[in-house]
């Protein structure tokens, strides 16, 4: 067993794999750019070298600097977590000609399943079954138009080095082809250096489901059964689960059968993924495979019980696997949601920026489900814009499925975070869905559910009365402080408004709803001023809401809906009947950037006519480009912004006439 490895990585994997080195009692090592020089893992690891300056380029990418850090630190080992180097077959090479364990793959496996167009010829040649399409390069777009007509639209356009869902395009025409393979092969230079192109057949609508394998040096392989992640957008997960409420016992040993098949076939010596994509009616092709640790392991971990990255450490030390398919069973449900810094309300667009407050759920187990949250963040940290938007990755394990579910969105109400827009909103109201409750997934899952886009849920009978009993509590509370308590106040919650009386002393409140006729019971209240959380039980239902002071009352939010909940004498209340309604600031001549970012091209010029959909620029912030349209027919009046700027969120940069 090695006595020091070295890790290539950064964030929550980096943490990740220190975790268990720790607990195998093997040293550690991380490497950091600039941008990380004060982060967890640093702090974490036995010793730290720094490797560059913040773009991946300059550090986490360079393997000479890797290498080098671990002949400067005596690293017998290298964990390269996922991204980055990690399904680099020169870099394992490399580090083998060093005299340095890589753990992970070994190089053939890594370049025979390492790149989507080499996989694919791999895989059919093997028998398992692929998505029809041009297995191969494809030159130009003339050629592309050629082999999408063949093979019939829709089709997707591919990056064979693509990863994370970034160089994958889907093109339902011949005016997408032409506009589609030149954006996707620019985006696969920059983001992957190889801008080999390949084109498949689109399938719509199907389900992403993977078969977890492991093999070690001595030609043993298994599979530890599948993750479903067919919750995506933009072709990158959001929320993953094990197993897949689709699969039976039979399909699941066929797709396991397969993978591993597949693994054998390269001597695949550690952990890797069998990428499918899945019908409704339980048929499935190969996708790809990656041949590192997933993002979604710790589903994985939960439900079989074991320590991937443990598993990773010991084959490339070259121990035989300890246990045989036959060992293997599945224990219960676990369900992942990753937390990310981009903003629902804003179209997902990247968030980045300070960490004001983190307050993730408390880990371990709670009534019924238990709770794991693997991160790379503390409170005051920055999320930058040289790296992905991952904040952290919120997991809970029950016996079944429903009370995974239950006990994420409880998990999600309990965590907590400002200074940057986030996804946790987001996530609690597809926790809330009767869809997802029922496990009928599928890859269009968030673009069906919300077509317009994510403005937030009106909220349940429940939540109506959780607005109206937090108000009160809230209100009872300053207006004690104040000496000016009193028992009879009107609740204003957008358009409705009802007459409360309020009693109870301590922890506990009753709000008698007089026009209704009916009493809510708050018990428990765990709330005083200033603090962001309101935790409770309304009618015997315990809860977290984030709270914070607006003009004359509050903003409330449980899971997905929120409101601003004003609580108010009676004269007031008539006052502000009387209030005039502000009307919303005219944006419509102007096009704002809708993220921070950088500007790449500044498509139109002063006096321009530009159409309707017409790209009008492009900005970039980590890793993806966002285009910004024109959303009517008009003429460019003023230019505010160039190629190579930067960019604040709601800046102006184009206005028209
Ligand atoms: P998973 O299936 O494990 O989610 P992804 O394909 O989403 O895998 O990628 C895993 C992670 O690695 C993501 O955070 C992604 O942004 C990042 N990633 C993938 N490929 C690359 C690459 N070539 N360079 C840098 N980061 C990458
Ligand atoms: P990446 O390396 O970025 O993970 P994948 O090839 O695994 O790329 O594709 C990412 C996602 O895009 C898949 O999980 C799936 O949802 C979707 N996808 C990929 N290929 C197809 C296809 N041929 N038809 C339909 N969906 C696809
Ligand atoms: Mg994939």
């Amino acid at each position: 067993m090695f006595n020091k490895i070295l890790i290539a990585n950064r964030g929550e994997i980096a943490v990740r794999v220190i975790k268990t080195c720790r607990r195998l009692g093997i040293a550690t090592v991380v490497v950091y750019s600039d941008a990380d020089a004060d982060s967890l893992a640093v702090e974490m690891a036995d010793e730290a070298v720094h490797i560059g300056a913040s773009p991946a380029a300059q550090s986490y990418l360079v393997a000479d600097k890797i290498i080098a850090a671990c002949k400067q630190t005596g690293a017998q080992a290298v964990h390269p977590g996922f991204g980055f180097l990690s399904e680099k077959a020169e870099f394992a090479q490399r580090c083998a000609d060093e005299g340095i364990v890589f753990i992970g793959p070994n190089p053939g496996a890594i370049s025979a399943m390492g790149d989507k167009i080499e996989s694919k010829k791999f895989a059919a040649a093997a028998g398992v079954s692929c998505v029809p399409g041009h297995i191969g390069e494809i030159a130009d777009v003339a050629e592309a138009i050629k082999i999408s007509e063949e093979i019939g639209y829709p089709v997707m356009i591919k990056a064979s080095a693509g990863g994370g869902g970034k160089g994958i395009r889907v093109a339902w025409s011949r005016k997408d082809v032409e506009e589609g393979f030149p954006a996707v092969r620019a985006e696969a230079a920059g983001a992957f250096g190889d801008d080999r192109i390949f084109i498949e057949k689109f399938i719509e609508s199907p389900r992403h489901i993977e078969i977890q394998v492991l093999g070690d040096k001595h030609g043993h392989v298994v599979h530890l059964f599948e993750r479903e992640c067919s919750i995506q957008r933009r072709n990158q997960k959001v929320i993953e689960e094990a197993p897949s409420p689709l699969l039976d016992p039979e399909t699941r040993a066929a797709m396991g059968a397969q993978a591993v098949a597949l693994a054998k076939a390269v001597n695949y010596d550690s952990a890797g993924t069998v990428e499918f994509v899945a019908g409704q009616d339980k048929s499935f092709y190969f996708l790809e495979m990656n041949t590192r640790l997933q993002v979604e392991h710790p589903v994985t971990e939960l439900i079989t019980g074991l320590d991937l990255v443990e598993q990773m450490i010991r084959s490339a030390a070259g121990e035989p696997l300890s246990f045989g398919q036959d060992d293997l069973s599945i224990n219960g449900w676990a369900i992942e949601s990753r937390i990310y810094a981009e903003d629902p309300y804003r179209k997902f667009l990247p968030s980045i920026g300070r960490l004001v407050r983190y307050a993730p759920p408390e880990e371990g187990e709670k009534a019924g489900y238990a709770v794991r949250n693997d991160a790379g963040v503390r409170e005051g940290d920055e999320i930058s814009m040289y790296y992905d938007p991952m904040i952290s990755k919120l997991c809970t394990w029950a016996p079944t499925r429903s009370e995974a579910v239950a006990g994420m969105a409880r998990a999600l109400e309990d965590f907590h975070i400002e200074g940057l827009g986030h996804n946790v909103p987001f996530l609690a109201a597809v926790m809330d869905q009767d869809r997802f409750v029922s496990g009928k997934l599928a890859t269009s899952y968030i673009k069906d559910e919300f077509p317009d886009g994510f403005a937030g849920t009106e909220p349940t009978a429940f939540q109506a009365d959780l607005l109206t009993a937090v108000g009160c509590a809230m209100q009872r509370l300053q207006a004690q402080r104040l000496g000016r308590a009193r028992a009879d106040w009107t609740v204003v919650i957008g358009h409705g408004k009802q007459r409360v009386h309020l009693s109870g002393e301590g922890q506990s409140l009753s709000v008698e709803l007089l026009d209704a006729g009916r009493t809510l019971n708050l018990a428990d209240i765990a709330w005083r001023p200033g603090l962001p959380t309101f935790r409770g039980v309304l009618d015997g239902q315990a809860f977290t809401a984030e709270v914070a002071p607006a003009p004359e009352g509050f903003t409330i939010r449980h899971r997905a809906a929120k409101a601003r909940v004003l609580v108010l004498t009676a004269r007031s209340a008539e006052l502000h009947d009387k209030l005039p309604a502000k009307a919303p600031a005219d944006t419509s001549k102007l096009v704002l950037s809708p993220m921070p970012g950088l500007v790449v091209s500044m498509d139109v010029a002063i006096g321009q006519q530009v159409r309707e959909g017409e790209v009008v620029c492009v900005l970039e912030a980590m890793k993806m480009q966002n285009i910004l349209r024109a959303e009517r027919d008009a003429v460019v009046k003023t230019v505010n912004a160039k190629p190579g700027d930067p960019v604040a969120a709601d800046q102006v940069l184009v206005e028209f006439d």
